[in-house]
């Protein structure tokens, strides 16, 4: 399961699950490109990753909801590394609202990050990772872009969309030797969950076979084994990791 040398962009890396995708990375020997708007906080993940033994991790606070930037961080990734092993499109936003009541700013805004952003992020990724014919993408998807739930339609498209974008990228880059899964948590107890009504979170929570949400480290490791070489044979999944939650 050794990431040793193998460079890794990450984006949403300053807190819960790209964070701990961040941490098991770098505690796999990963050089790692983290991504996110706070840089304070990209900083304090950088010195976590230190302390487990990676080498320097490069920080680039983006907002992802603009993709401008996009072109010269892959730039920057080939001038220093010449190489990218893997690319986690984890960063994304969740957006609550029912039918009727989700304005049209709403969707240009989750489609921005949810589906615009990875979708470029893949684009660039793949560039680089053909010159080397190998490569692993992960895009964080949803149990809701699967099963959909009343309130999340706009959050669920936009999770759908990276559902069907997994399939037809692992499908195009597989000649190349780029791997591409996504990975479809159900409820795991991050600042985005926290941040839901007490009484929905408690109905989230009964709804999970399992009793309980899941950590960001349980989706980490999911993560972190389809970017390793125990994964080579795997491409074009949709894995579920939600404990036996029932939408
Ligand atoms: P979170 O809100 O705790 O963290 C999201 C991360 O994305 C943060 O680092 C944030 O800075 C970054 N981000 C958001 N908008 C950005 C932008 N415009 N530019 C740059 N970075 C931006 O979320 P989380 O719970 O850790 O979720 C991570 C991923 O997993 C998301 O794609 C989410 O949809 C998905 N997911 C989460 C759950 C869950 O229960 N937490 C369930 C299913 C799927």
């Amino acid at each position: 399961m050794s990431l040793n040398d193998r460079v890794i962009v990450v984006t949403g890396a300053s807190r819960g699950i790209g964070r701990a995708i961040a941490l098991r990375c770098a505690g796999q020997g990963a050089q790692l490109v983290l991504i996110a708007r706070d840089a304070d906080a990209l900083d304090e993940v950088a010195r976590e990753c230190r302390a487990a033994g990676a080498p320097d991790p490069h920080l680039a606070s983006l907002d992802l909801s603009r993709d401008d930037e996009i072109p010269a961080l892959f730039q920057d990734v080939f001038a220093r590394y010449r190489r990218l092993d893997g690319l986690v499109n984890n960063a994304g936003i969740l957006h609550e609202g029912v039918l009727g009541m989700i304005r049209p700013e709403d969707i240009d805004r989750v489609l921005a990050v949810n589906v615009k952003a990875p979708l470029m992020l893949m684009q660039y990724a793949a560039r680089l990772m053909t010159r080397n014919k190998r490569g692993s993408i992960v895009n964080l998807v949803s149990i809701m872009g699967v099963q959909g739930a009343a309130g999340l339609t706009l959050y669920s498209a936009s999770k759908a969309a990276m559902i069907g974008a997994t399939l037809s990228a692992s499908k195009e880059l597989a000649p190349r030797g780029i791997r591409v899964n996504a990975v479809s948590p159900g409820f795991i107890d991050t600042d985005m969950t926290r941040e839901m009504p007490e009484a929905a979170h408690a109905a989230r929570v009964a709804s999970i076979g399992l009793g309980r949400a899941g950590t960001p480290d349980e989706v980490a490791q999911l993560v972190a084994f389809l970017l390793t070489d125990a994964s080579t044979y795997v491409s074009g999944q949709v894995v579920g990791i939600d404990g036996r939650m029932v939408v």
